[in-house]
């Protein structure tokens, strides 16, 4: 501490099911105000590419559906926040998914002083996740998130955001793992749901409405958490 006053960067959780819309606000929210998205899918899939000990370890339970290790996803999570970047604060997209996670993580925020602002918990039917996951394909060079009904790119096959024609779908977004994603989801995920509200950060946002409608839902919430 050199004296002067410093705010701590914010720290806002979007909490909710695979296919919720999650890494699609995540975006919205980095570039209205300039968070860093910091996704544990995307750094495990990143992991996985790279052939890294924990992309190894990895592997074989995201294909099925299971959650990575909190030991492995703990890891990654504080290795990533404690890049320069993060210091004008973290959208975690994906993180934490167990009671573990969540633990893990205040006690790595209060070591940086810093707190959570918000956790957000973006509420959609099972069915729902069901359409989106089924529909997502991904740009392979900046990331964007698509969706064959609901985001289509304006030219077909080419990114709307850089031009690339390089369009991804993941392996585990087919109907059995999904079945598998939800399943550990509501046995594991959902109970942070009441971790937050018992802490007085928790936030609901309805999120069965268009990607628009949920984004100005969302930035009202991280408006006023950031304040
Ligand atoms: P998550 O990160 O929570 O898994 P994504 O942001 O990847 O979810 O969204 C899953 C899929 O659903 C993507 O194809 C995305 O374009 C689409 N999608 C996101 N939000 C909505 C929405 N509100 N309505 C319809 N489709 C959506
Ligand atoms: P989605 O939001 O569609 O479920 P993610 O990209 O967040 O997709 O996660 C994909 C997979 O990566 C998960 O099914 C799980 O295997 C693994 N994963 C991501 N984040 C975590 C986490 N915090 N803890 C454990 N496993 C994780
Ligand atoms: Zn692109």
């Amino acid at each position: 501490m050199d004296g002067t006053t410093t705010t701590a960067a914010p720290v806002l959780i979007l909490l909710g099911p695979p296919g919720a819309g999650k890494g699609t606000q995540a975006r919205m929210l980095e570039d209205k105000f300039g968070l860093v998205q910091l996704s544990t899918g995307d750094l495990l899939r990143a992991a996985v590419a790279a052939g890294t000990d924990a992309g190894k370890a990895a592997k074989a339970v995201m294909e099925a559906g299971d959650l990575v290790s909190d030991e492995i996803v703990i890891a990654i999570l504080r290795d990533r926040l404690q890049e320069d970047d993060c210091a004008k604060g973290v959208i975690l997209d994906g993180f934490p998914r167990t009671t573990v996670q969540a633990e893990a993580l205040d006690t790595l925020l209060a070591d940086m002083g810093q707190k959570i602002n918000a956790a957000i918990s973006l509420e959609v039917q099972d069915s729902e996740m069901v359409t989106r996951i089924s529909g997502r394909f991904t740009c392979g060079s900046c990331g964007e998130g698509y969706h064959d009904t609901f985001k289509p790119t304006a030219k077909d096959g080419t990114c709307d955001k850089c031009g690339g024609t390089e369009m991804k779908r993941r392996a585990d977004d087919n109907a059995e793992t999904v079945a598998q994603r939800l399943e550990a989801y509501h046995a594991q995920t959902a109970p942070l749901i009441t971790y937050y509200d018992e802490k007085g950060a928790l936030k609901r946002l309805d999120a069965m409405g268009d990607i628009a409608a949920i984004a100005n839902g969302l930035n009202t919430i991280v408006q006023a958490a950031i304040a």
